[in-house]
């Protein structure tokens, strides 16, 4: 069995990235990430705090606004739409999850596509479903775990591939992207009767749903990808995905580790995103 290393994968993507924002630094352009943050959450601080780390890393601008768990709809709304005539902005995130109180569609809607660095927006969405040739602002998670796949030459194509979760950030997009290379894909939910059916046939299996051991050994076929994408905190304060780890690597081929796995390739991806939106939104050629 090996390791689907992302933090190895993801450093190496930071590390080409920075080069090429240095080089844009040289003909004066500056890409430039805009997070707004709701709260005090401590799971969305430390999303916060490694996005942070990882624009230091590669020389991307950070401008964070904070509110109170008590904001609008409408508040946040304002503060995008001043974002998306910002010039100086090339991406805008919202952390989420946002506050009940929130209608969280319509702020998505708010983001410019163009700017929109987590692939949300359904325009986005929506041309991710043509190609890989339309993926360019994809969701940065399912984006994460192909990039970690194709860069251990783990082919994809006529592969029977299962998608555990069927999220609009993780699981459809992932399928979606799994399909567009060429897969036989199968998403599976909490509606899905006999789940170990369908994940004994995969040969690539991701799982996204955050419930810890939900995948044992036996639900896994000899020889399979595992791509873990759950993060679950336990009680004792350890992190884990939702793959039953130590057993399932005893039948894997590879399978990827929580944390250390999809979580740094879905911020290195981030990064990726927003050098891609400054280059389009400066028709910058490189
Ligand atoms: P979500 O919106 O809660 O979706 C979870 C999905 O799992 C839903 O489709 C749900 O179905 C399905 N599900 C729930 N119980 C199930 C079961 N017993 N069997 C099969 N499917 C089941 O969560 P998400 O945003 O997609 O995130 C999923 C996990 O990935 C979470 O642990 C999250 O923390 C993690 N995540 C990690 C990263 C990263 O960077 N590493 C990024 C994003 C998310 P229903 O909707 O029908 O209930």
């Amino acid at each position: 069995m090996a390791i689907l290393d992302g933090r190895k994968v993801s450093k190496e993507i930071l590390l080409n990235l920075a080069k090429d924002v240095n080089r844009m630094h040289l003909d004066h352009i500056s890409p430039k990430l805009a997070v707004i943050l709701v709260g005090k959450d401590p799971a969305s601080l430390s999303y916060i705090r490694q996005k942070q780390k990882a624009c230091d890393t590669t020389g991307i601008e950070w401008e964070q606004f904070d509110y109170e768990t008590d904001v609008s709809t409408e508040d946040l709304i304002e503060k995008i739409e001043e974002l998306n005539e910002d010039n100086t902005i090339h991406g805008i995130l919202v952390q989420l999850p946002l506050p009940k109180q929130v209608f969280e569609p319509d702020v998505i809607r708010a983001i410019d596509p163009k700017k929109d660095v987590d692939g949300f927006t359904a325009y986005n969405i929506g041309k991710m479903f043509l190609s890989t040739d339309f993926e360019d602002l994809a969701p940065c998670t399912p984006r994460g775990a192909i990039k970690m796949l194709e860069y251990y030459d783990i082919d994809i194509k006529g592969k029977e591939a299962v998608v555990v979760g069927h999220s609009n950030i993780v699981g459809k997009p992932l399928s979606t992207m799994l399909l567009n290379r060429d897969a036989t894909v199968t998403t599976c939910h909490i509606h899905t009767k006999d789940l170990a059916s369908h994940t004994l046939r995969a040969d690539i299996l991701c799982v996204a749903v955050g419930k810890p051991n939900l995948i044992t050994a036996d639900m896994v076929k000899d020889g399979a990808v595992v791509v873990d994408i759950g993060v679950n905190r336990l009680e004792s304060g350890k992190l884990c995905g939702d793959v039953d780890f130590e057993n399932v690597e005893k039948k894997a081929s590879y399978v990827s580790p929580v944390p250390g796995g999809a979580g740094p390739m879905t911020v290195a991806c981030l990064m990726e995103n927003v050098v891609i939106a400054a280059k389009r939104i400066h028709k910058y050629k490189s």
